[in-house]
């Protein structure tokens, strides 16, 4: 798939968080704007910064070239105002996709936090390229709380090929998870958006996660359920014969399944679970 790279000077870099950021995180901090891993239940692709785009979900970035300098005069000026700053990575792109091999926008934010710490930041990626930074993530981890977590939907690589295609093999996430939980740094599996697994899935997670954070296309759309509907997934999965996995109340369910395999308290579906204390 072809494309189209541009360059921007972004205004801001931290967007205050609202909606379902709204549990502990204060900021949310987007390197990107659009995204080359194209996953099919994307919610961003109803949001209006693609709606209103002519070029489709997943074949346009925008490179925030100003990224670390913005962050650091905005962080600045937070601090003057005594304000926390606990910031999600990224909710509207995947700071790990492809281009940031090239890019490096995230990685020199990263070098940028270590001079100008937040108070906590976690990483939300579905890029392996991320072991690439895990020496900067060390030295920030002894200035703030850091916390890497990677979507793993499900442990089924066909399935994957079928709702997001262009994204990396769970294989190779789950081998970066490893990798950065060995380094000494927290990490997180976020089965997110639940997607059919094996009975073994939890099993595949042992060991290298400290936490599990499940959501559903039904519960974490950011309109409970709605774009995940116009986005055309209950079709999608009744196509693939997967209907019986398109329930309301499919993150019950599955917090009750990983309970079986993981303490209570590792295994988070609420949005007031959502910030790890
Ligand atoms: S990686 Fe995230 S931002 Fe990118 S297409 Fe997939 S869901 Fe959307």
């Amino acid at each position: 798939m072809e494309i189209s790279i541009q360059e921007t000077i972004a205004r801001n870099i931290l967007t205050e968080a609202k909606g379902y950021l709204d549990v502990g995180f204060t900021h949310s901090l987007n390197p990107y704007s659009g995204c080359g891993f194209s996953c099919r239940y994307c919610y961003v692709r109803e949001m209006p910064i693609q709606r209103f785009k002519e070029i489709p979900w997943g074949e346009w970035v925008t490179i925030k070239k100003n990224a670390a300098e913005s962050y650091r005069k905005e962080i600045e000026k937070l601090r003057k105002k005594a304000k926390s700053v606990n910031i999600f990575m990224s909710s509207a792109t995947d700071p790990y996709q492809p281009i940031e091999r090239k890019a490096e926008i995230t990685r020199e934010l990263l070098e940028e936090m270590i001079i100008n710490p937040p108070d906590f930041l976690q990483v939300q990626t579905r890029g392996p390229l991320i072991t690439r930074d895990i020496d900067l993530l060390l030295k920030l981890k002894e200035k703030c709380k850091v916390i890497v977590s990677v979507t793993i939907e499900t442990d089924r690589e066909d399935i994957k090929r079928v709702f997001a295609p262009y994204a990396p093999g769970i294989k190779l996430r789950l081998k970066a998870l490893k990798e950065v939980h060995d380094a000494g740094i927290t990490t997180q599996a976020s089965i997110s958006p639940v997607l059919p697994f094996t009975p073994d899935f939890p099993k595949t997670l042992a060991g290298i996660v400290d936490h599990i954070w499940i959501d559903t296309l039904s519960i974490g759309d950011g309109a409970m359920g709605k774009r995940s509907e116009r986005l055309g997934m209950p079709a999608l999965f009744q196509e693939n014969g997967l209907e019986k996995w398109y329930q309301h109340n499919l993150h019950i369910k599955v917090k009750k399944y990983f309970n079986k395999f993981f303490p209570g308290e590792m295994v988070r579906v609420s949005k007031k679970e959502a910030f790890p204390q």
